[in-house]
């Protein structure tokens, strides 16, 4: 069987070489062919002898896809549906700001984690998917819009960390001065709080921003919106993220999308201000888009100042994130969803 070549990092891709009797050196200008240049045939690799080519194409094959769909908003948000191999499609948003480009990248094609605020879990998790794959979302969009992307944000379907061996790889190879080089802090993981695993990565003590997305301050709050609350209570999960900070001296994001009466009430804010008050933190309110398929409709806009103002005056670092791409369903999982529905 064929292996996925641009998920190997550099020393695997030299004992490859050596396997197939070639120079470890050549590793180097593979590496760069498809990670620099981002080609995605061997044929394109002018500096390789034929022999090697040929050699590369029996043994390995190189991770692309289709684009399915481009939707772009009025705020040059672009959200892509790709195509892969086996006929699977993901979701991955461009979104440009003053500081450049950054890209919102699916980790798994659909989600098992339930949050009913979600459209991509709405159809379960499919698969989990590869280093490459979560590699090729950057390259395709970058070769197509002649762009250098500058922020990373594993925050599109999927939960990363349940795909962690391949969300560690990715970050290596894209981290890689020879590649890509995207910094470690212009990195951004999200979960939706699996305990365990938060503690698995901070053993990999990284220098990436990880993002909670908490949602609701109470338990019972929290388990309407986060199926995961069951298996994770809110203690079980700030014990996690604590252990998290101290072991990566990292500030922790914590991301709450406002849905109206449901967590967006002066005691929610009160009882979150109380929670993050001595945590290394940072709070990054979202206005949530309404998801067609659940009841929930966003805050008003004066609500969401209110709460943001009663999480100030506690001293609690707060944002509004800015909301991109409204008017092409660029929350997580809406354009894939109603893609499918369509192709039904
Ligand atoms: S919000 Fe994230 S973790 Fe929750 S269902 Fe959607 S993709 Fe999965």
């Amino acid at each position: 069987m064929k292996q996925e070549i641009n998920a190997l990092n550099m020393e695997e891709l030299e004992l490859a070489l050596i396997e197939l009797n070639e120079k470890k050196f050549r590793a180097k200008q593979i590496f760069k062919w498809l990670h620099e240049k981002m080609v995605t045939n061997f044929g394109d690799m002018s500096n390789l002898s034929k022999s090697l080519i040929d050699k590369l194409d029996e043994n390995f094959y190189i991770t692309s896809m289709n684009v399915l769909e481009r939707l772009e908003s009025k705020d040059q948000t672009i959200k892509y549906l790709f195509q892969l191999h086996d006929h699977h499609i993901i979701e991955t948003v461009l979104m440009k700001y003053k500081h450049g480009y950054s890209i919102c990248i699916s980790s798994q094609v659909g989600c098992r984690m339930g949050c009913n605020f979600c459209a991509s879990t709405i159809d379960g998790l499919e698969r989990n998917l590869t280093s490459g794959e979560m590699l090729a979302q950057i390259y395709t969009i970058q070769r197509e819009k002649d762009i250098k992307i500058r922020n990373v944000v594993v925050m599109g379907s999927g939960e990363p960390l349940e795909n962690l061996d391949h969300l560690l790889r990715f970050i290596e190879l894209i981290n890689i001065p020879e590649g890509q080089n995207i910094g470690q802090r212009n990195i951004t993981v999200s979960t939706c709080g699996l305990a365990e695993q938060i503690r698995k990565l901070a053993k990999a003590n990284l220098q990436i921003t990880l993002a909670v997305s908490l949602h609701a301050p109470y338990d019972d709050i929290r388990q309407s919106m986060m199926p995961i609350n069951r298996k994770y209570s809110i203690q079980t999960l700030f014990d996690a993220c604590d252990y998290y900070t101290q072991s990566t001296n990292r500030r922790i994001t914590y991301e709450y999308a406002l849905i109206r009466g449901v967590n967006d009430t002066d005691a929610c804010a009160n009882e979150l201000a109380r929670l993050l008050k001595h945590r290394l933190s940072h709070i990054n309110l979202i206005p949530v888009n309404d998801v067609i398929e659940r009841e929930y409709e966003k805050s008003s806009e004066v609500r969401i100042q209110a709460f943001a103002g009663q999480l100030e005056k506690k001293g609690i670092n707060v944002t509004i994130r800015r909301e991109l791409g409204s008017d092409i369903n660029a929350a997580c999982g809406q354009l894939r969803k109603s893609y499918q529905d369509k192709e039904k």
